[in-house]
């Protein structure tokens, strides 16, 4: 039984065919091909696949253009960082995550790349074997991007466990927050909790004071201490991709 790919129209047999999760068939080799292999097809509907296709040929551009140029840099202010196959450029405030597909001679590089402002959660995750396509377990390093269209939650997986670590340190640098930091933040968000819910028994006794909205704005500062400060990113990358049509 034939499928129909519903963006490229082919007809297609059932070993060319993603299914999504919406019911609706893509092609394999063309259309699917054209996103990020770190991308969940199995879970998304069309809409955001689409989005996916967009994110990364604008991203394959970016990459192109302003990333990839920072490798040869000796510009210190400059300078890129990679946990290959993440790369990380402050000084553009933007953070990609690339796939080479190809042979040593002919090689293309994908890339979606994400604002660094928009990264709210890093951490290091076992990944089950089952789910990482090999043999055993392995490390990853798990990225979620909020304001951000396409692939905004990404595992990628790495051989080893030390660079995984040190992806997440040096974000946490980047941000100025160490792990120490961390740790003190925490204490006091669960002791703000606590004081938050004493509010909301305040508002439900009172009602002409806004208390919720005192509270939401507590709570909004306290957000800014443990993500750190990411003003100079987001200005960074505003710069960077004025010219392009990314999120
Ligand atoms: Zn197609």
């Amino acid at each position: 039984m034939a499928n129909t790919c519903a963006i490229c129209g082919a007809t297609i047999n059932v070993l060319q065919s993603q299914k999504l999760m919406d019911g609706n068939y893509i092609c394999t080799k063309g259309c699917r091909a054209k996103g990020l292999k770190y991308y969940d097809y199995v879970h998304s509907d069309l809409d955001n696949v689409k989005d996916h296709i967009h994110q990364t040929e604008v991203g394959t551009k970016v990459w192109q253009d302003l990333m990839e140029p920072l490798k040869k840099t000796r510009d210190k202010n400059q300078k890129m960082q990679a946990f290959r196959p993440i790369y990380i450029a402050p000084s553009l405030g933007l953070i990609a995550v690339i796939e080479a597909r190809g042979g040593l001679f002919n090689t293309k590089t994908y890339a979606c790349v994400f604002r660094l402002e928009n990264l709210q959660l890093y951490r290091t995750e076992r990944m089950p074997a089952r789910t990482s396509g090999s043999d055993k377990d392995k490390m990853c390093v798990h990225l979620g991007f909020v304001h951000t269209k396409g692939l905004n939650d990404v595992y990628i997986p790495f051989d080893s466990e030390t660079d995984c670590h040190q992806c997440v340190d040096y974000l946490n640098k980047l941000f100025g927050l160490d792990d120490s930091f961390r740790s003190g933040i925490k204490k006091s968000v669960t002791q703000f909790k606590a004081t938050k819910s004493m509010w909301d028994l305040a508002k439900a006794k009172k009602n002409g004071e806004n208390l919720e909205e005192k509270a939401k704005a507590t709570v909004d500062a306290f957000g800014a201490t443990i993500i750190g400060d990411r003003t100079q990113f987001k200005d960074a990358a505003d710069q960077a991709l004025a010219g392009y049509d990314l999120d």
